[in-house]
């Protein structure tokens, strides 16, 4: 797929600017705070509707308006599309595909994919559970964008339980005929939560050994693991959403007590693990930024699989984090086969055949 040109308006430091994309491989470069990483940052949401740097649509919005908006051509196999979200200061979005508004957002997601690489996934490998977890649902929602709706469901399900258990937390004389209505809805919608992305990960953890060993050019074993924190027996959807209530009974009482929900994808882990040491404590950063780079490449291959067409690249300042031997790895993969926006501070770190074949714009000001 290729993204033809993009279209900002009042979109964080951007007052309005168009840019034509006219190379497989565009470059970005300018000092710190110009607005690079806010142009990837469109294109992430345009693809996935969320920004990796957990921005609120209202920090999304520039300074002093209400509305922004991103507008974006794309050429896929199938046809070229226009793609149109608005992002309000109140939170209230709207998307449109080929200028006719869609009610479902999930119509939206699978238009356009993008795999993002910055600084910020190193803390896929030495952060907390919740942003492994983040990336996982991200990637699921590129690889089968129903899956924004059945994520939002349960979310909806876990609000309404935990404001119901911290309501009643300190009353004893629970009425347990609502909250097994709520522990019903919880298994339902957690089960399928939980199902998906187990299947994504048996599906990405080959691809990103395989990189991995390619990259490190050694024999270290990398594994990834979905940890749900309900057993998935025999993976029967009826199976585990009976484990599922049974782990809710279990954990009643402390539920109670603590006023909020214990199980759950919610709470579920995905285990990296490099020769069965958890790779948060393994290795150097240089090594733990291999592993990431090998996760990104495994993203980039799955969703080309799965969704028949090489998504866009986004490479935001990680090519200083790199070795040489790695960077040319990356670029070596790149080469024309995905279309890729990089940003930079300075052009020395691309030799000058990099340079030649690439589009370079220079970003200042939000211009
Ligand atoms: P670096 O090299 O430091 O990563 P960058 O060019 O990637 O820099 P960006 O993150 O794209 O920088 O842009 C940051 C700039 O955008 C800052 O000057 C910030 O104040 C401005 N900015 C962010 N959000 C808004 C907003 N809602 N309205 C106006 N300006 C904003
Ligand atoms: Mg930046």
């Amino acid at each position: 797929m290729y993204l033809k040109n993009i279209h900002l308006r009042q979109f964080r430091n951007y007052q309005e600017q168009k840019v034509e994309f006219t190379a497989a491989k565009t470059i970005l470069v300018g000092n710190n705070a110009q607005g690079k990483s806010n142009l990837l940052e469109a294109v992430e949401l345009l693809a996935t509707l969320r920004s990796h740097r957990m921005a609120r649509d209202r920090d999304l919005v520039k300074e002093g308006e209400d509305v922004a908006q991103i507008h974006a051509t794309l050429e896929r196999e199938t046809g070229i599309s226009d793609l149109t979200l608005t992002l309000r200061r109140n939170g209230r979005r709207s998307v449109a595909l080929n200028s006719e508004s869609l009610r479902r957002h999930m119509d939206f997601l699978g238009v356009l994919n993008a795999v993002q690489f910055s600084s910020l996934d190193l803390e896929l490998v030495r952060g907390g559970p919740e942003g492994r977890r983040n990336w996982l649902d991200t990637l699921l929602i590129q690889l089968e964008p129903v899956y924004a709706h059945i994520l939002q469901q349960y979310n909806h399900v876990l609000r309404q339980r935990n404001a119901y258990l911290k309501k009643n937390q300190d009353s004893p004389s629970t009425q347990q005929s609502e909250l097994a209505v709520w522990d019903a809805q919880l298994a339902t919608t957690g089960t399928r939560v939980i199902r998906r992305r187990d299947r994504a990960i048996q599906r990405l953890a080959p691809i990103a050994a395989a990189w991995h060993a390619n990259i490190s050019g050694s024999t270290e074993v990398l594994e990834i693991k979905y940890a749900p924190s309900v057993p998935l027996v025999q993976n029967q959807p009826e199976e585990v959403q009976q484990a599922f209530l049974t782990k809710i009974q279990q954990r009643a009482v402390a539920e109670l007590y603590r006023g909020t929900t214990l199980v759950g994808p919610h709470r579920d882990e995905v285990e990296l693990t490099i020769n069965q040491t958890p790779a948060r404590q393994y290795g150097s950063q240089g090594q733990q930024r291999t592993l990431v780079l090998a996760l990104k490449l495994a993203e980039l291959q799955l969703i080309e699989e799965v969704v028949k067409e090489p998504p866009l690249l986004l490479l935001d300042d990680v090519l200083a984090e790199l070795d040489p031997s790695r960077q040319n790895q990356l670029l070596d993969t790149i080469q024309d086969r995905f279309q890729t926006l990089i940003t930079t501070t300075h052009l020395s770190s691309f030799d000058s055949q990099w340079l030649n074949s690439s589009q370079i714009l220079f970003v200042k000001a939000g211009e």
